[in-house]
């Protein structure tokens, strides 16, 4: 079926910080040959290509010259790993499984759970598509998808071959990917493949989320064998419904700034000055700072500009109050900024991709 290519469409529904903004073109594609045909009719009417999953991670500053190319490809299949060697061909304690770029993550993770496949219950509730996930290497409570993918399936715009990425070839840190640099623009992931557990193995090391197990434990009278990835899944859901705003109720595109990165020279000279500064050394000596704290050093939490904010319960949030642009939210993020820089010299980075601005 060839793809319905619409003019002039809002995308306010399309992005979670709620920000009005027009495509120019916009269409949806659930087949690969859909989308093969979109790129075709963008190259051949000379149109800019801009993709979009769930829109829960970008920010709108304007419209969008070009075609705007929602990727809504589904389906999701499996493969019990067998043990190497194994001459029975018993099954292992691993399933691979694929997922089509266009497939909800949260309710993926759910759909795992039902099944028995483990390893993903730490980043419940996460929005956004299965083919987003690799952009931003997503992460939550300890676990992030580097340490599940196997390999992902992507279609070089350049080319137009899809292309198989191992783990390593994505080229993962925090937050960051090969999608994120070399290959800015370039590739449309069309599907991944995350190898899960059979055998539940769930990881409560954070800190946070091992004190919400050890405290839901005590309250019930349950032993740590009580522990599953589903009760793991529901604490997890439990503290993110409590500490981050939802987006239908109160848009926003979740953490506004990455937590920064800092080399132990800037570090230990930030820490003689601030002692009481939150810092999670890294295996290079420096430490990751979070970068709540920064802002609400700076007075910033709770802070109200118009219809934007910075979120009262969690300030790496900024928010849409209801009728923001996203010039206002920019330049709330740029006060964000300044401030940071002047108290601490640290330079935040921006978490979402920002489209629109001319
Ligand atoms: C309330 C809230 C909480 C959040 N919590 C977390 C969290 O705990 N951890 C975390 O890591 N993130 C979190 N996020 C951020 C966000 O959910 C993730 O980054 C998610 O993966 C984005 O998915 P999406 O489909 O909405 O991507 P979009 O916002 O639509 O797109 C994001 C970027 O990915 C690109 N992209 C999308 N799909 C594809 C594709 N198939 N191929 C190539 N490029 C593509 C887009 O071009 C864009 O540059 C949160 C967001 C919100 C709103």
């Amino acid at each position: 079926m060839t793809p319905v290519i619409q003019q002039n469409v809002s995308l306010r529904a399309f992005n979670t910080l709620a920000l009005p903004s027009t495509a120019e073109y916009f269409c949806s594609v659930s087949e690969h040959s859909q989308l093969l045909q979109a790129l075709e009719l963008a190259r051949t009417s000379a149109l800019v290509v801009t993709i979009i999953g769930g829109g829960s991670n970008i920010v709108l500053a304007g419209d969008i010259p070009g075609l705007v190319i929602q990727i809504d490809l589904r389906g999701v299949s499996h493969r019990y790993v067998t043990a190497a060697g194994n001459a029975t061909g018993d099954l292992a304690n691993a399933v691979d499984v694929t997922f089509a770029a266009g497939e909800n993550w949260h309710q993926q993770v759910l759909f795992c759970l039902d099944q028995g496949w483990y390893g993903l219950e730490n980043l419940s509730l996460i929005p956004g598509t299965m083919g987003a996930a690799p952009i931003q290497n997503i992460g939550a409570y300890g676990v992030e998808l580097a340490d599940r993918l196997i390999s992902l399936q992507a279609l070089d715009r350049q080319s137009g071959e899809l292309v198989c990425f191992d783990r390593q070839s994505c080229e993962f840190g925090y937050r960051d990917s090969l999608f994120k640099h070399a290959g800015y623009d370039r590739y449309i992931i069309v599907d991944v493949t995350l190898r899960l557990s059979t055998k539940p193995e769930p990881n409560i090391s954070y800190p946070a989320l091992s004190a919400a197990v050890e405290a839901f434990c005590r309250r019930e009278g349950l032993t740590s064998e009580a522990i599953t990835p589903r009760l793991v899944s529901n604490l997890v859901c439990e503290i993110r419904r409590q500490k981050l705003p939802d987006p239908a109720l109160l848009p926003n595109a979740g953490s506004f700034f990455k937590n920064p990165l800092l080399k132990q020279p800037q570090l230990n000279a930030l820490l003689a000055q601030f002692e009481d500064m939150p810092n999670y050394p890294q295996p290079d000596g420096g430490a990751k700072i979070p970068a709540a704290w920064l802002i609400e050093q700076c007075g910033l939490k709770g802070a109200e500009r118009g219809e934007v904010g910075v979120h009262d319960r969690q300030a790496l949030v900024l928010i849409n109050r209801g009728q923001a642009s996203g010039a206002e939210l920019l330049a709330l993020a740029g006060e964000v900024r300044q401030s940071v820089e002047q108290r601490f010299a640290i330079s935040l980075e921006i978490e979402p991709r920002i489209y629109g601005v001319n």
